[in-house]
């Protein structure tokens, strides 16, 4: 059986944030509204979003946002959406956020809409939210029977926010392709139970090209805080186009190897999207894709500041403790590593981590 899943409207535009109710209204999400937000995202669209509830005559209150997307974070929104008796959840800022609210929402069985305020993963889209400990390692993926009911991406806060985001976003967006590639091979089921579409894997297609071709442009886009063509289509890709894709295909070796590396503590400090871009690279060399093409794919990186080698991330490629530990998280069991179209060894993983290294180092 073949499924297929995404949310029921994405929007994406200029000061697309004083649309906030609107839009939600629009796919019949009902008041009172709590939102979840970052600080960062509050400063510069608070006053967008109270006015289009105002308009609306909706109730609205804003939480801040702890920082990290834990389970404790996740039940103190569930108790003041209770509190409230909420009709809607919002969740507006960085992934973490996101993935709190989306959370909090399953819980309380009401509809949720996100509004990234950066492009730096693409799970705004998904049913999905990936839950840390206080550490900031993996603890689970929790899996929820709604997508969103909106996302809505307002392209002038992204083009405010640091570029080292967007790139976070194209490095997360970059391992959809060739995740979904090996669950299409391998016929394992994806994020939904189900097999791929052609749909979900020409979206998967679709969103390499348009990083390939505009994901340096969009950078310089961001780097100079205006908004351009590239910038739109790429904030689409990492946003709508990877986000689709994965969920609907499915993951493999990149995010489990990037799952691998957070439990190395000096990779903390890099974002979801930036260890992705190593577990690209060493999903690659696993599958023993040519040099030619592991090399072009390094060059693109390195065209928008994303990792190419372990010491990028703060990893001695020569402590044999931090590969082993690296690669044997990768392939516990139930890891999505084993979507791959072949069996996947502890000692497949760690001779590949240094592969890409090596490789790497030779461009
Ligand atoms: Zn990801």
């Amino acid at each position: 059986m073949q499924v297929f899943c995404s949310p029921l409207r994405y929007v994406q535009g200029v000061s697309a944030s004083n649309q906030l109710a609107q839009q939600m209204d629009a796919v019949g999400m009902k008041p009172p509204v709590l939102m979840v937000a970052s600080k960062s995202a509050r400063v510069q669209a608070e006053k967008a979003w109270q006015e289009s509830m105002k308009l609306k005559g909706w109730e609205f209150s804003i939480i801040d946002f702890s920082g990290e997307c834990t389970p404790g974070e996740i039940d103190s929104v569930v108790a003041k959406a209770r509190f409230l008796r909420v009709g809607s959840l919002v969740g507006a800022g960085g992934g973490k956020v996101l993935d709190t609210a989306r959370a909090a929402a399953n819980i309380c069985d009401v509809p949720v809409a996100l509004a990234p305020s950066i492009a730096s993963t693409d799970a705004p889209t998904s049913a999905l939210s990936v839950v840390y400990d206080e550490h900031g390692e993996v603890l689970e993926y929790r899996i929820f029977k709604r997508n969103p009911h909106l996302v809505l991406v307002d392209i002038s806060l992204v083009a405010q926010a640091p570029v080292r985001f967007l790139a976070a976003g194209i490095g997360d967006a970059l391992s959809t392709y060739f995740e979904s590639d090996a669950c299409r091979l391998s016929r394992k089921p994806n994020m939904r139970g189900g097999l791929s579409t052609q749909a979900a894997f020409a979206l998967a297609r679709f969103c390499f090209d348009s990083i390939l071709a505009d994901g340096a442009d969009a950078c310089v886009a961001v780097a100079n805080k205006i908004i351009s063509p590239a910038l739109e289509r790429v904030v689409e890709a990492n946003t709508l186009l990877s986000g689709l894709g994965f969920e609907s295909s499915g993951l493999a070796a990149a995010h489990a190897i990037h799952n691998g590396l957070t439990m190395i503590p000096s990779t903390h400090d890099f974002l979801h999207g930036e260890k992705v871009a190593f577990g690209v690279l060493t999903q690659l060399a696993l599958e023993g894709k040519p040099r030619a093409f592991f090399q072009d794919i390094v060059r693109f990186l390195r065209s928008v500041n994303l990792p190419t080698r372990l010491k990028d991330l703060g990893i001695d490629v020569k402590d044999s403790n931090s590969i082993r530990t690296i690669a044997k998280r990768a392939v516990q069991e139930g890891e999505t590593i084993h979507n791959e179209p072949f069996p996947v060894t502890e000692s497949m993983v760690a001779d590949a981590l240094i592969a890409a290294d090596a490789l790497s180092a030779q461009v």
